[in-house]
């Protein structure tokens, strides 16, 4: 068995048994298996997405890199054991997760490429995988150059990407968790589910990604014992936003409405076009439903810019 077997295996074994989890003792009562964009996070942001910025990534930036430098010279950690050297890589790219998440959160231009992280208002496994191209593209590529560049044993990228998806899917899913003192050291979705809710108290908290240490050592934890609630308003984004993958994208470079767009005829073909197909699809089926596409009037209005609505979050009264 080659590890890609191994770490592939393990991988299906770990979503088989959060999906379980989930369904056994969840976080939020009643969230369905196929919530809200359930289907775009599946196709679009786990298979196509992850497909197509892998070879960005590995192909077109990283080994044009590693074709122009050698660094193998600063490898320190050559001679250490794979596991080490796994976890050397782990938590230095981690601290740096949270910086750059710190970041994305309190400057206007970041956001942009994070808020789709955000948008998801029921939030499961799978909603991890929510991230924009950009911040991907970034991420990765700091992520995996380093491994590569200076040399590491090539063990080291499959088994982190492996330890990086499960961590991903954890921290997200629905489940109820309780770590212990464990959580001082590592993140849970008890402590990132509230990252995900659309709280004032949250929006500059909660930063960590797979050690939760971070934001105890740093002072950005939030972690007040109670849960954000079940009702759409206390997750998400405090705006409108996009749920097509490539108007998410595009809503990152510039603000639009919706409803105002579909004016146009090109607009209005595009943004009817998967529910029309799904439409055909299922009367292909014979399992028809009535109602697939919004009519324009009913299309939510998509505003503005984020510090505009600053004061529109929720706050909690206790
Ligand atoms: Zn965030
Ligand atoms: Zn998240």
């Amino acid at each position: 068995m080659t590890l890609i077997q191994i770490t592939t295996t393990i991988l299906i074994c770990c979503i088989i048994f959060i999906i379980a989890w989930e369904r056994i003792s969840p976080y939020r009562k009643g969230l369905p298996f196929f919530r809200e964009g359930f289907w775009i996070d599946l196709v679009w942001y786990t298979l196509i997405q992850s497909f197509v910025l892998k070879i960005v990534i590995f192909d077109y930036i990283i080994a044009p890199v590693q074709h122009h430098i050698s660094w193998q010279g600063f490898a320190f950690f050559k001679e250490w054991p794979v596991a080490a050297q796994v976890l050397f890589f782990l938590v230095t790219h981690d601290l740096y997760i949270y910086l750059f998440h710190r970041l994305q959160h309190s400057s206007k231009i970041l956001w942009r490429t994070h808020e789709a992280h955000h948008s998801g208002k029921e939030v499961d496994f799978l909603a991890g995988s929510r991230s924009h191209a950009l911040e991907i593209i970034i991420n990765q590529t700091i992520e995996f150059a380093p491994i590569i560049i200076l040399g590491a044993d090539p063990a080291v990228v499959p088994i982190k990407a492996m330890l990086d998806a499960m961590f991903g899917m954890f921290i997200h899913a629905n489940i109820n968790v309780k770590l212990g003192r464990l959580k001082y050291i590592f993140n849970s979705p008890e402590l990132h589910l509230w990252h995900h809710a659309n709280y004032r108290e949250v929006f500059h908290a909660n930063f960590s990604t797979k050690f939760a240490m971070w934001d105890y050592l740093l002072g950005t934890v939030y972690d007040p014992g109670h849960k954000p609630g079940n009702e759409p308003e206390n997750w998400g984004l405090y705006y409108d936003y996009p749920k097509d993958y490539f108007l998410q994208h595009a809503f990152s470079v510039k603000r639009f409405d919706e409803k105002s767009l579909l004016r146009y005829k090109w607009f209005r073909y595009y943004y009817e076009l998967r529910p029309n197909l799904i439409k055909k699809a299922r009367r292909l089926a014979g399992v028809e439903k009535k109602e697939n596409t919004l009519p324009p009037e009913q299309v939510r209005r998509i505003p503005i810019e984020p510090e505009v609505v600053e004061n529109e979050y929720q706050t909690i009264n206790t």
